[in-house]
């Protein structure tokens, strides 16, 4: 009798055993199984001979899907890895790497399989690299197993160029390359540059709003072998490849790298891990990058490289000017110094960005007379004005109602919205300038991809004299007659409640700085603001982003706050706080801390958007100067976690590195 040990995509921690019939066999193939009163689709990863499960109660599989080769062992080394840093069910790994069609319980025909596309890359007119560019790739190039790198150049220093050149030489090398991208960044500018330059190499584009079978035909070209180049969002660093020879992760520093649902995991993370486990050189690139990379290049873990200079000639960096915004009477935002900058620009006919990172009309209705504001009735948060379609929306979970038209609760008539957004920011700007063709880009504007494309190429085709936008507008776009920058509301983010805003706030001005004088017009940026000399302004005027870096990661060190500690978070949402925190106090009590001497558990608290859904969430943080401590104390926690008594309603979580709290 042969036995196959399959996971499943369940949100439990073991595996399960199945009798098979004869036919193919072996680790890596899919299997389709009886479950419950259904069927699953799961995925064998041991022949262990023998199972522990009595016979009579040993199932039979009912077929063993070889349409594919099996999943290659490096690849259940990185599932597994991350399904223990994580404390994620290896099943859920497993299959949540896969293409959805192939986890689907349908009987499969065989597929021929095709031949590797060959040859060398036909390359088109190649720039000439600058000075700075040569260094970085020959010491990537020199570097022989396990390499990271960490690429940090400023906007427009031509990294991508590095990149390209990169995997021009892995491909010469017989090996596949894969380019992680933010989800945002994977636009038909960056394929089509890369279908250009490598024209005659098949390219596999993995996001997440492909279509089912076109995700299954670029995860197949990618995973036996025929695609050569594979760009990809988070979730293709888990593509199956079999000659991978260089990762290479773009704005490394990304939120969006950052799974924020089911398995927790971060993208950029697990690409470290999986370049050294195939001993592979791996490139870590921005113009801002994390301070846990920063740390890493400048202590050494990393190599560091760095491109100073804009890589066109004439491509000056933009000057960053402050205005001081606190003795100004702002009518709707705009200080007088950028409006006459805007006005400007379009005399010439050039473009301008005004940025604000807050989108809808104003971030909350509110009542003169009594004071009611228009706070959503699910979550602890206010919902946002959205004058357009006339709605108030609650930008958490959605929940929408019409503007009313007096106070709901006292009648008067006299309600009004509070602050500002950027449809409140067009509205006045298309009053300013009425000749302007005025774009605004949010995620109210591109819900979807393909209006975000659209989007795109009408800013490309010079469609717009003034972008307003938020940080969607931030990351690595090439506007060519682009050559002023606003900067409005900044401040916001100088004081927030978590500690990780400022470093958030540093990146976004410095990439939409960047965003100004790209080819050979000169760029200028204007910030608004009403604390000149707070350090970060300095730094960003003087494009010094290792000085900031250094000074936040003094901070950090002696605050204890990561990268110099090492955190994971408990959550747990119910009905009633009470219920949230009395499970976190409990899980506080499951092992015996003198086991765990360096691992610190700090009390329950509720988390700071306390509401969500109708769900109150509390959090539990845990931290450990020690990351094999923090390890082996969550992975023995989260079993105890498992058996833990709940109400009925009480969902939790546990996140490692969370990087929101
Ligand atoms: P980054 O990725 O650092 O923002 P890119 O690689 O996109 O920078 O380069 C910015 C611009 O400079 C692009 O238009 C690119 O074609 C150009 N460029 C890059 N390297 C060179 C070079 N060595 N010589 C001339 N132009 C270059
Ligand atoms: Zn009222
Ligand atoms: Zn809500």
């Amino acid at each position: 009798m042969t036995i196959a040990r399959v996971a499943l995509d369940l949100p439990l921690h073991r595996l399960f055993d199945y009798r098979v019939p004869p036919g193919p066999l072996a680790v890596g193939l899919r299997i389709r199984v009886p479950f419950g009163r259904g069927e699953k689709i799961g995925v064998i990863v041991e022949l262990p001979g023998t199972s522990e499960v009595p016979g009579d109660q040993l199932k039979d599989a009912l077929q063993v899907l070889d349409d594919l080769p099996p999943l290659p062992d490096d690849f259940f080394q990185l599932c597994e890895f991350a399904s223990n840093y994580y404390q994620a069910p290896l099943g859920e790994v497993l299959l949540q790497a896969l293409p959805p069609g192939l986890r689907k319980t349908r009987s499969v025909k065989r597929m021929a399989r095709r031949a590797k596309a060959t040859g060398k890359p036909q390359e088109p007119q190649l720039p000439q690299l600058t000075g700075e560019q040569e260094v970085a790739l020959e010491q990537v190039s020199l570097s022989r197993g396990y390499a990271p790198f960490l690429l940090h150049g400023v906007t427009g220093s031509g990294k991508t160029e590095v990149y390209l050149r990169l995997i021009a030489r892995t491909l010469e090398q017989g090996h596949q390359a894969l380019l992680l991208v933010p989800e945002i960044n994977l636009t038909p500018q960056l394929e089509a540059r890369i279908r250009s330059r490598f024209p005659q190499i098949q390219v596999a584009m993995l996001h997440s709003e492909l279509a089912e079978a076109a995700r299954e035909r670029e995860w197949k070209a990618a995973f036996l072998g025929e695609a050569r180049i594979i760009v990809g969002t988070r979730l293709s660093v888990f593509t199956p490849l079999p000659d991978l020879g260089l990762i290479v992760v773009d704005e490394e520093h990304d939120p969006s790298y950052k799974q924020q649902d089911g398995m927790r995991y971060s993208a950029r993370d697990l690409a470290i891990y999986r370049a050294s486990h195939l001993k592979i050189p791996i490139l870590l690139g921005s113009a801002t990058p994390s301070l846990e990379s920063w740390a890493h290049g400048t202590h050494g873990r990393y190599t560091l490289l760095t491109l100073k200079e804009r890589a066109v000639a004439a491509a000056s960096l933009p000057r960053i000017r402050l205005v001081d915004t606190r003795r100004m009477n702002l009518r709707d935002g705009i200080s007088p110094q950028l409006l006459e900058a805007l006005g400007q620009r379009l005399e010439a006919g050039e473009q301008s960005l005004v940025f604000l990172n807050r989108r809808g009309y104003a971030p909350v209705l509110s009542c003169t007379a009594c004071g009611w504001i228009s706070r959503c009735k699910r979550c602890a948060a206010n919902m946002v004005v959205h004058l357009k379609d006339q709605r108030l929306r609650c930008h958490h979970c959605g929940f929408e109602v019409r503007i009313p038209r007096a106070c709901p609760t006292c009648g008067n008539q006299d309600i009004h919205p509070f602050g500002r957004g950027t449809q409140r920011l067009e509205a006045y700007l298309a009053e300013q300038f009425p000749q302007a063709r005025i774009l605004r880009v949010d995620r109210d504007s591109a819900k979807s991809r393909k209006q975000w494309e659209a989007l795109l190429e009408r800013i490309h085709g010079g469609e717009a004299d003034i972008l307003v936008g938020t940080q969607m507008l931030a990351k690595g776009h090439d506007f060519p007659r682009l050559t002023l920058v606003g900067a409005v509301g900044a401040d916001a983010a100088l004081f927030a409640a978590d500690w990780r805003a400022p470093e958030r706030l540093f990146a976004q001005l410095m990439q939409v700085a960047g965003r100004a004088g790209r080819a050979d017009l000169p760029g200028e940026v204007i910030i608004q603001t009403e604390y000149t000399d707070q350090p970060l302004y300095g730094a960003l005027q003087a494009h010094d982003y290792p000085r900031y870096a250094d000074t936040l990661l003094q901070e950090r060190r002696q605050a204890g706050f990561p990268p110099y500690t090492f955190q994971a978070m408990l959550r747990a949402e119910a009905p009633h706080m009470e219920d949230a925190l009395q499970f976190l106090q409990a899980a506080t009590t499951l092992l015996p801390q003198e086991h765990y001497p360096e691992v610190l558990l700090y009390d329950p608290v509720p988390m700071r958007l306390s509401r969500m859904w109708s769900l109150e969430r509390g959090q539990l943080l845990v931290e450990s100067p020690s990351r094999p401590q923090l390890q082996a104390f969550l992975s023995t926690w989260r079993e105890g976690l498992d058996t833990l008594k709940t109400p009925s309603r009480l969902r939790w979580h546990l996140e490692v590195d969370p990087l929101e709290f």
